[in-house]
């Protein structure tokens, strides 16, 4: 049997409700992934678990779920928050995608000096996120903050454990290492222009930060930030 739809939807779950999704929901549900009255979906809001409901088509792009009993109690998703320069269209979205599926927290973009794109739909990127989330089974769904510059995130940071930044010229420790010895952290990736050296200065001059090598290779930002990540998972894991 295939895996069930899972669905992130914006309201309390609980036994006995029913949901009215909107039309564009309800016709990918009944028109494109052609559910029929009592096919079973699972829903989950980022609180309340994960929930079994039954669709109910109602008209031709309306229907109700029928939520039925919990499937998953909610439980904590230990992520790490990822800080990224803003990318181009297809790469912001892919980071974003395998960001989600690896499991951050919390995606927050900083400008550099050498940033290119200052702009972001941050709707988009949000309906990427769910989209993967529901795909990868997640009950939470990442955070995404507005952009801000690399000093107002720098300056802000304090006491907020250690940053592992990403550092193409590849003379820091290398991530996974460094990730058995010191445990935990965040993780920042730099610009397809890389980090100025002044902005390197800065960086390798605090104490909550790890300047840290991905590899022998210059990897694109979002490529960069899968392996950093992958590396995060592999070391210090997410529970099976
Ligand atoms: N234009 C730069 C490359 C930037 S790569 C140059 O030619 O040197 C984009 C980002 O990916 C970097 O800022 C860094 O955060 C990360 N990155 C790429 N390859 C990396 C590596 N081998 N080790 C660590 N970080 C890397």
């Amino acid at each position: 049997m295939s895996q069930k739809i899972r669905l992130y939807v914006d309201i309390p779950l609980s036994a006995g409700i029913a949901i009215e999704p909107a039309p564009a929901q309800c016709h990918y549900l009944l028109t494109v992934m052609r559910q029929a009255s009592g096919d079973q979906v699972a829903l989950f809001n980022g609180e309340d678990g994960e929930w079994l409901a039954r669709v109910e088509p109602t008209g031709r792009r309306r229907c109700r779920l029928e939520v039925a009993e919990q499937l998953r109690l909610q439980a904590a998703e230990h992520g790490p928050a990822l800080m990224f320069a803003p990318l181009k269209r297809t790469r912001q979205e892919m980071l974003i995608e395998k960001a989600t599926e690896l499991g951050v927290a919390h995606l927050e973009p900083v400008l550099t000096q050498r940033s290119v794109v200052e702009r972001l739909n941050r709707d988009r990127l949000r309906s990427i996120a769910i989209e993967a989330a529901e795909q990868s089974g997640r009950l939470t769904i990442p955070t995404i903050s507005m952009p801000g510059s690399l000093d107002g995130y720098l300056g802000r940071r304090d006491g907020n454990g250690l940053l592992y930044v990403a550092d193409e010229q590849r003379t820091g420790v290398p991530l996974a290492g460094a990730l058995a010895e010191r445990g935990a952290g965040d993780f920042l990736v730099g610009p397809e222009g890389g980090f100025t050296p002044e902005e390197r200065e800065e960086l390798a001059g605090r104490d909550d930060i790890v300047l840290v090598s991905l590899g022998p290779r210059v990897l694109r930002a979002e490529t960069a930030a899968m392996v950093a990540l992958a590396l995060w998972q592999g070391v210090l894991g997410s529970p099976p």
